[in-house]
């Protein structure tokens, strides 16, 4: 039976491929949404588990962001449960503040510093750095060898098999060091949970009647091509191009949920990193803390690391960046195909810097 024709396709329905399906679909065009997984949302989805308490399948996902066409945007399709994201880290037996603050300092050597003298006290332990070009010299050039070795190196080689003078130094730069006792892993002026979870923000997002959604459905080159006029791709921009320069590294993550009955909260804070390299999870989520549900039990999740399986985060180092222009460069001759989101632009993007780059390119499809 002959396709229907479209005027776009999109592939993927992650942040990417639904604020693109969205956009386009409201400015009038027909849009067909694929995805192989058989639900929307992308590494975003959330769901009830067995005990009804709302989890992450991929991981804990805290949105954040100082972009206030972001919120605008995404607001039009949920209410917000306000959230403030608390990370400890177990170190010598201790869980303390990640990012590196004054209590951080303070607990693990038993000092009583003001800020002037965590200031102090980091200059005197950092190991000047010039220039910074890796994760490690990050790390090193604001808190010296020892909270680095207790707090990064084993935590990042579990996280990427890398050590962190291979990787590129944005990695370890998402993390900033304070003199105070500010202990929000993010400081970004909106932070926030979808109220009704990012699932059912996805299926508002979609449902338009521009929009036909399919699940379960490979994107299929030779076939989907003549589906649709234009291509909106939001997987991995490699796959797209057959893997035709080599396969550019990306990060996997085995998840195990647990759930404890009659738990009333498993840990202080919502999450809890693991550095130590001889633990193999890097961290465990329990998700109520995130959420704020109401629930006699508790749910948590621990990621563990792996090479295998989703590609979850783009590996950034020389080498993938150097290779990663090859596509980049091909992509560009794609006249009829925009290609976005973490996967195809292969950048390690946070949920709503894919939600901005998804209104900027959704603005360039251009539709006879
Ligand atoms: P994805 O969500 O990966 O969606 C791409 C979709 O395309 C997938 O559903 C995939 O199945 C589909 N697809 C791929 N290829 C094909 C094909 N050939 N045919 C059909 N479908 C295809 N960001 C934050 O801002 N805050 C957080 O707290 C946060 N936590 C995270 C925790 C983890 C463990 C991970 C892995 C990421 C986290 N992120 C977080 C990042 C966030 O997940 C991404 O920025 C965002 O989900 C990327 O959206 P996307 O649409 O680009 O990609
Ligand atoms: N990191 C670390 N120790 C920590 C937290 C982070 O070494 O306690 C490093 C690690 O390399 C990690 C990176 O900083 O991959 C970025 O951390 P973030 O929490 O932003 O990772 P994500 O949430 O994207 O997995």
């Amino acid at each position: 039976m002959p396709q229907p024709r479209v005027d776009v396709l999109v592939v993927g329905a992650g942040f990417a491929g639904c604020t693109m399906a969205e956009r386009l679909a409201s400015a009038g065009r027909s849009v067909l949404l694929i995805d192989r997984r058989e639900h929307l949302g992308g590494n975003a989805f959330d769901e009830f588990d067995a005990h009804g308490v709302r989890i992450h399948r991929y991981g804990p996902h805290i949105f954040h962001t100082n972009s206030s066409e972001v919120v605008t945007y995404l607001s039009r399709f949920t209410a917000w449960h306000p959230y403030v994201h608390r990370v400890r880290a177990n170190v010598r037996g201790q869980l303390l503040p990640v990012p590196i603050n004054r209590t951080t300092i303070n607990t693990l050597y038993g000092l009583s510093l003001d800020e002037s003298g965590i200031a102090a006290w980091l200059e005197q332990h950092r190991e000047a750095r010039s220039p910074i070009s890796t994760s490690e010299d990050v790390v090193l050039n604001t808190v010296g060898r020892e909270l680095y070795e207790l707090f990064f190196r084993g935590y990042t080689r579990k996280q990427w098999a890398l050590d962190p003078s291979q990787l590129d130094a944005q990695v370890t730069a998402r993390i900033p060091v304070r003199t105070n006792d500010d202990d929000r892993y993010f400081t970004d002026t909106h932070q926030a949970m979808p109220a009704d979870g990012y699932t059912a923000m996805f299926e508002r997002m979609t449902a338009h009647p521009n929009i036909h959604i399919e699940l379960g459905r490979d994107f299929d080159a030779p076939r989907d091509r003549d589906i649709a006029r234009n291509i909106v791709y939001t997987g991995p921009v490699d796959a797209y191009f057959a893997h035709q320069f080599g396969r550019l590294p990306y990060r996997s993550l085995r998840f195990e949920h647990h759930h404890l009955a009659d738990c009333a909260q498993f840990q202080p804070v919502g999450t809890v990193n693991e550095p130590d390299e001889s633990i193999l999870h890097t961290r465990t989520t329990e998700i109520r803390h995130i959420t704020g549900q109401a629930h006699t039990g508790t749910s948590i999740v621990r990621e563990f690391p792996q090479s295998d399986g989703d590609p979850y985060y783009p590996v950034p180092t020389r080498a993938s960046r150097e290779l990663y222009l090859q596509y980049q460069n091909l992509a560009q001759q794609e006249t009829h195909t925009t290609f976005v989101g973490r996967l195809a632009q292969y950048r390690y993007y946070n949920m709503d810097q894919v939600v901005a780059a998804a209104l900027t390119q959704a603005k360039q499809v251009r539709c006879p």
